[in-house]
């Protein structure tokens, strides 16, 4: 049977973008209820200045608290040597870094352009893969960006290129559409070129649903090669930048939708369902996620 593994952000890239803060022991609670559903790879901290991000403050700690089961995975997120050295120091099984493929999302959100970003993963890259960690690089706004519009494949796949000739290629490249613009034909485009062009490294999806296209894109880039795809319990989340950005695509409802299609994830939907309505009591609000309305179907027993 076919299968496709689904990396949980909801502790990071979903709660970061929400008003709601979450204490640390209850960012340890879901990322425990994330591993109970059936999470191997989860997203569970940033390792940015505290000072721009303050919801992330607690990384450390968080890191410290969390369940360390066999078979767990846990991603942090580092956007320069100093995150890479923290996220390694705190024991996180891979780290994640960001590219944004536009230059002027690229200044607002790294505070520097496109190249100089090569150079910062380079770096980061050289920290992670002297700690024997996995890397993984997520270029953003790969689809469409809040202040330049359109982006185009060619630059998505000058930056695959880069990422694939340097000396320390990242274990994993993911697209993402992190305003919510895209539409399945440009998925496939853009996995079918990034494939062409870094045959070795893994491919994964990263969908916000903004424009509610977020699960068809999801199902398009596992179509098209992608063997990891991101998803927030609850669908949670947004993107400081463009203010009208929905959350991730939400778990449980990509687990039903691969599921039901005979595609494997790994995961118990009832549980993803559950930890989906805990997310709604703790945020004070009904999470956008389908499947925490209107349940599983067949009925579970
Ligand atoms: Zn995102």
């Amino acid at each position: 049977m076919p299968s496709v593994e689904i990396v949980e952000v909801s502790p990071r890239d979903g709660l970061q973008s929400e008003p709601a803060r979450l204490t640390t022991a209850e960012k340890v609670e879901l990322i425990g209820l994330a591993v109970a559903a059936g999470a191997h790879r989860i997203e569970a901290a940033s390792f940015v200045n505290p000072k721009r991000v303050p919801q992330m403050a607690d990384a450390e700690d968080v890191m410290r608290l969390l369940p360390r089961p066999a078979g767990v995975s846990y991603v942090g997120l580092a956007l320069n040597e100093r995150g890479a050295e923290r996220a390694v120091a705190a024991a996180c099984d891979e780290v994640n870094f960001v590219v944004v493929a536009s230059e002027t999302f690229s200044q607002r959100n790294q505070g520097a352009g496109v190249a100089e970003t090569l150079d910062r993963w380079f770096r980061v890259a050289a920290v992670a893969k002297a700690a024997g960690r996995r890397t993984s690089v997520t270029i953003a706004a790969a689809f469409g960006c809040p202040f330049e519009g359109e982006v185009g494949l060619d630059r998505v796949a000058s930056i695959v290129e880069r990422l694939a000739e340097g000396d320390t290629p990242p274990d994993e490249i993911a697209l993402a559409d992190t305003i919510g613009v895209a539409v399945p034909p440009q998925i496939r485009a853009a996995f079918d070129a990034a494939r062409r062009i870094a045959p070795a490294a893994k491919l994964r999806g990263h969908f916000h649903n903004t424009r509610n296209t977020g699960l068809a894109n999801a199902f398009a880039a596992q179509e098209a090669g992608a063997q990891a795809l991101d998803a927030s319990l609850g669908g949670i989340g947004g993107c400081p930048f463009a203010p009208a950005a929905t959350g991730n695509i939400p778990t449980e409802d990509l687990v039903y939708l691969l599921e039901r299609s005979g595609i494997r994830t790994g995961f118990d939907l009832q549980r993803g369902i559950e930890a989906a309505q805990w997310l709604s009591d703790k945020l004070g609000k009904r999470v956008p996620g389908m499947l925490e309305k209107a349940g599983p179907f067949p009925a579970a027993a």
